[in-house]
């Protein structure tokens, strides 16, 4: 996103992609929104919107056998009053096919960076991995956004806050039939959580487990763990088998962290290589691409004319990291207070009182929906800073 705001405001940019595509099933596939907003704001919402998806104006979930509406999205400020459900490939296959239309913008695939190149105190560029070899490319600015491992982050030495998960995330896919829901959803039951992701034509499972307890898990055999998925979702008894072993589940460890400063001279990081985000209310795509609009907000005046000051850098992180706080602080209190509460429990387990407020006064749903939508502090392209696309 950073790259195409960029590249529209005339600014040179390299996007480094380390894979040969963006086809990977662990990014999680909501565009909030904020985000949709955003996509509005530059006049590509109606092209994203032609991609198939599908469009959440509610939020549902069992908890214990008792269905709940959490968020209710039909009064949240902007155009698009609903969660676009669909896969991140797909959204970065259409930026990046929009990107290429300005002259500054360069997409690298199987370009991986693996090291700063650092001259006088300052970061001056990277150094990459690609098939011919070791590459040095140079540039006034590097920006992070190599997600919750990042190596740029970790060679530069920039100090990380750990927060912490107790939870972790199993991964999956089971097919879809004629007759399924096509809803997004959650179930909670003492010992597990699991959601189904919408994928139109197939389900995308994340089978919420404590921290640690996918050996213990595996212990138990594939068996058990199919009937344990067939026992909370029954419409996905039928298929369950199509989990042919351990291969077929993915182990997606949850993070959540934060840096102490997300810059020094000549790099800025942004995303989860600034803020890991949790899962919990399937927000952190939003969050890194507000941290786009904010950094191209701020960069492209000093990016366009020189070199942008520690300065600039350091404002973005002002400016970005009171919703990145605010937002970890809710997503720990959910983890803790709740999924790890279900998690633990072994007996019958209660609708806590925030669910029970909010089946009992509806209109209390659009609060969870704002702060999930929407969340704090959203951003808005300046005009100024990248010009409206010339038809
Ligand atoms: C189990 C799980 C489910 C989630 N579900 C959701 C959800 O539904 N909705 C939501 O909003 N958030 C979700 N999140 C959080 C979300 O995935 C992240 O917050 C978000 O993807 C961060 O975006 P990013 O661009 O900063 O990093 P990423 O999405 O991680 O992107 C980083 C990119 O950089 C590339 N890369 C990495 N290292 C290098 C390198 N050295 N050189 C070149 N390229 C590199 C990677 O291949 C990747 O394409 C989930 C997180 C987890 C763990």
């Amino acid at each position: 996103m950073l790259g195409y705001l960029l590249a529209r405001a005339g600014v040179d940019v390299v996007i480094l992609e380390k894979h040969a595509d963006f086809f990977r099933d662990f990014r999680g596939d909501t565009i909030h929104p904020s985000t949709l907003e955003v996509m509005d704001e530059l006049g590509l919402l109606d092209g994203l919107l032609k991609i198939p998806h599908s469009e959440i104006r509610t939020l549902s979930g069992n908890f214990g056998g008792t269905t709940v509406t959490i968020g209710d999205f039909s009064h949240v400020p902007g155009r698009c009053k609903f969660v676009a459900f669909m896969p991140q490939w797909d959204f970065l296959n259409y930026l990046a096919a929009e990107g290429k239309r300005f002259p500054g913008f360069t997409l690298r695939m199987e370009t991986e960076a693996v090291d700063l190149l650092r001259e006088n105190g300052a970061v001056r560029g990277v150094v990459a991995r690609t098939h011919d070899g070791q590459e040095t490319i140079r540039a006034k600015l590097v920006v992070a956004a190599d997600g919750r491992h990042s190596t740029l982050r970790e060679k530069a030495g920039l100090r990380v806050v750990e927060i912490g998960a107790p939870i972790d995330a199993l991964w999956m896919r089971l097919s879809k039939k004629a007759g399924d829901p096509s809803q997004s959803f959650g179930t909670a039951v003492p010992g597990g959580i699991f959601v189904t992701i919408d994928r139109l034509t197939y389900y995308q499972c994340a089978f919420v487990i404590r921290k640690g307890g996918y050996a213990e898990l595996q212990a138990g055999g594939l068996a058990a763990f199919r009937q344990k998925i067939a026992a909370m979702v029954p419409h996905l008894a039928d298929r369950v088998d199509e989990l042919r072993g351990w291969d077929d589940v993915r182990l997606l460890e949850v993070r959540v962290d934060r840096l102490e400063r997300w810059s020094m001279p000549g790099l800025l990081c942004i995303g989860d290589a600034a803020h890991a985000m949790s899962p919990v209310g399937g927000v952190g795509i939003n969050l890194a691409v507000q941290d786009a609009v904010a950094a191209a907000n701020r960069l492209t005046a000093s990016l366009a004319s020189g070199t942008p000051k520690p300065s600039d850098l350091e404002a973005v992180q002002r400016r970005r990291e009171f919703p990145t706080k605010v937002t970890q602080g809710i997503q720990v209190f959910i983890q803790d207070r709740f999924l790890n509460r279900v998690l633990q429990a072994r007996g019958p387990i209660s609708l806590p009182w925030p669910l029970r407020a909010l089946a009992l006064v509806p209109a209390l749903r659009r609060i969870p929906a704002r702060i999930i939508g929407v969340g704090v502090r959203p951003e808005h392209v300046a005009k100024q800073a990248v010009p409206p696309l010339q038809v």
